[in-house]
């Protein structure tokens, strides 16, 4: 038989007796029996403190100690040690004395023989004890935690009626919970959401899962916050609900921020909005005035008799317009960028036009530093349409080009395009003065320039490799560069191939008609600009009419004179040029009408299209731009 060990201490003065108590315990034949006898105080209370018996057999009557002392000794130590007295005939009372100081029995010595008896039933209670201790302590943990929850609990039984709140619920509410226990919990729910509450209360009811969300609670002061909440049902052995537990999280502060951040992105887009509209404006203003300085500019440029001093004067003038033209585009660029409103706009585009648009626009910068420009694109036969966006991609390969350019001073300048079945990969490649490795990062970002502002050789404002490069994530593409001291760079900008088709090449020839004369109405209301477009017609086999507001163009279209195009400004008083467009079209609707705006933000070029116009040209008007614009609309146009 497998026996356990059992550490018997004994506390008997009478050596006869504690034989008698040893012979006994040989029937306990589960148990191997280790038995340490004591007779004295001192003894006991060494042994007690020293080791944790099993069990204590303690004598009743004991010179200068008693038993009862012994025992409560020993409960200090060890409270769940089983304390049997062994002792000669007491009375009842003392014998009940024992029991209530806390003896788990006791055996008189005349009835020895119960002693095993006791000893088996003292250590199952002990057993007992010892589980019913532990579940206690974990019950005590339990209600601990969830008295100090952070969060609010709340029981109430099925009616709904308050039972238990924990102590975080008397601090968010207000309630102690003397205040609390015993009233209907709707006492904490607002009016105004009390049909929903039932609703939530009633799925509870219905099935066996909880009820979570947020909902807005009341405190006692009557004001409302919000919490996070979580209901579920408390089940007997048969499985009733016999409780709800609700456990309750103030999220007031996380709504609140929750709030404030709707507001600050209401906010924003509102101030967006006025922003937006700001730089349109502005866009507007400052061209305006900039279109006339540069149109009469290349015109005066284009006058033989100029003196030589005159000559350069006037193309200072010139170079310096299209830089403050081109600073202010690159400023608002910008600012579109940073406030979200640059859009990408997809439509078909001729890279190879792009490409000789391009060539054509450099050829006289490069050819004024004696540079060799070359531009390679697909093959002659054959143009390549791409889905894109044209004026995005044009503006980057142009601040590119134009980079090139600044900064080579002898050699060569190549740009052009490669083509994989996925991607597209332009090129502007330089043997220009290079760029240092610690700077081919940085110059994408926005205001870095290799020069420090100090020792500047090169203008420039810093702003136009960083919109190359946010045009070109716009564009799904990436941008980098090689590029090495004193030898060159070579910028690259691979964009994705959505759409690829291969056509004749159309012709790019323009003649302006001879025979026929064309009449053309010009709405503008800026006098000087009038000028510059009547300028442009010059010597060409045009009729120009002038109408200086929305209303008078509505009045020539109307009356019998016969005209060919009409040329019409946005922004102008009494009639603006959109309603004036739409009047017109109304009584004839095949009359070509091209907006000329200095509203160049692309959005508003599209808007304009989307509206009604046949096209649209930017403001500043460049003389080749607009005379191919009107070619295109002008009714059986010549060869
Ligand atoms: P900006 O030309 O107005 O200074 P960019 O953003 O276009 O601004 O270019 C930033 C800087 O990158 C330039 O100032 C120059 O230092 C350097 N950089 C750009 N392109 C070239 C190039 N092709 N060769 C050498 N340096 C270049």
């Amino acid at each position: 038989m497998n026996q356990t060990d059992l550490n018997i201490l004994m506390l008997e003065d009478d050596p006869m007796d504690a034989e008698l108590n040893k012979a006994q315990l040989h029937l306990l034949e589960e148990y191997r029996c280790n038995v340490q006898w004591v007779f004295s105080k001192q003894a006991y209370l060494d042994a007690i403190s020293a080791t944790s018996p099993d069990i204590v057999l303690s004598d009743y009557n004991l010179p200068q100690y008693n038993g009862i002392e012994a025992l409560n000794d020993l409960r200090k130590i060890h409270p769940l040690t089983p304390f049997i007295f062994v002792t000669g005939a007491i009375d009842e009372e003392t014998a009940a004395g024992t029991i209530k100081a806390g003896a788990w029995d006791y055996v008189v010595k005349d009835r020895l023989f119960r002693l095993p008896l006791a000893i088996r039933s003292a250590l199952l209670l002990k057993e007992e004890r010892i589980n019913t201790t532990r579940a206690e302590e974990k019950n005590r943990q339990l209600s601990k935690a969830v008295e100090q929850s952070p969060v609010h609990i709340v029981i109430c039984d099925r009616e709904n009626t308050i039972e238990y709140v924990n102590k975080k619920f008397t601090e968010v509410t207000g309630y102690t919970a003397n205040e609390i226990i015993g009233k209907n919990v709707e006492i904490l729910v607002p009016p105004y959401i009390k049909d929903e509450y039932y609703k939530s209360l009633n799925t509870i009811n219905t099935s066996d899962e909880g009820w979570k969300g947020e909902s807005q609670s009341l405190r006692k002061d009557g004001s409302v916050f919000w919490e996070y909440i979580y209901i579920s049902p408390l089940k007997n052995d048969k499985g009733e609900t016999t409780h709800f537990v609700a456990i309750k999280e103030d999220i007031t502060k996380r709504k609140q921020m929750e709030r404030e951040l709707i507001e600050a992105r209401d906010r924003a887009l509102r101030s967006d909005k006025l922003k937006e509209a700001f730089l349109q404006n502005l866009s507007h203003e400052i061209r305006t005035p900039l279109n006339a300085i540069v149109g009469f500019s290349e015109l005066l440029n284009l006058d033989k008799q100029q003196t030589n001093e005159q000559k350069e004067y006037v193309s200072i003038i010139l170079d310096s317009s299209n830089q403050l033209l081109s600073i202010v585009n690159d400023i608002l660029t910008v600012a579109r960028i940073q406030t979200g409103q640059e859009t990408v706009v997809l439509k078909p585009t001729d890279i190879n036009a792009i490409i000789d648009n391009l060539y054509a626009s450099f050829k006289s910068q490069a050819d004024s530093k004696s540079l060799e420009l070359t531009a390679q694109k697909g093959s002659s036969y054959a143009a390549y349409i791409v889905q894109t966006d044209e004026t995005k991609l044009t503006q980057i390969l142009n601040n590119l080009i134009n980079n090139a350019i600044k900064f080579t001073e002898k050699g060569k300048v190549e740009f052009g395009y490669t083509i994989n079945k996925k991607q597209i990969k332009f090129y502007v490649k330089d043997t220009g003065i290079g760029i240092a490795k610690n700077f081919q990062e940085i110059i994408f970002e926005r205001f870095r320039q290799v020069e420090s502002s100090l020792n500047r050789t090169f203008g420039g404002t810093g702003l136009g490799l960083s919109i190359c490069k946010a045009f070109t994530e716009m564009l799904g593409g990436t941008i980098s560069v090689e590029s090495e001291l004193a030898v060159g760079s070579n910028f690259q900008l691979t964009i994705p191939l959505q759409e690829i088709e291969k056509k004749p090449a159309p012709p790019h020839s323009f003649s302006p008609p001879s025979d026929t004369r064309y009449t053309i109405l010009v709405v503008e209301d800026e006098l000087f600009n009038f000028r510059l477009i009547e300028a442009y017609f010059h010597k060409m086999n045009f009729n120009i009419i002038h109408a200086q507001n929305g209303q008078e163009a509505i009045e020539y279209c109307l009356s019998n004179i016969k005209i060919d195009i009409v040329l019409m400004d946005i922004k102008m008083p009494k009639v603006d040029g959109v309603s004036a467009m739409r009047e017109i079209k109304r009584h004839n609707a095949s009359l070509p009408i091209i907006a000329q705006t200095a509203y160049a933000l692309e959005s508003e070029k599209q808007h304009l299209l989307e509206m009604g116009f046949d096209d649209y040209i930017a403001k500043p008007i460049k003389k080749d731009e607009l005379i191919q614009k009107v070619n295109i609309y002008l009714p059986n146009k010549q060869p």
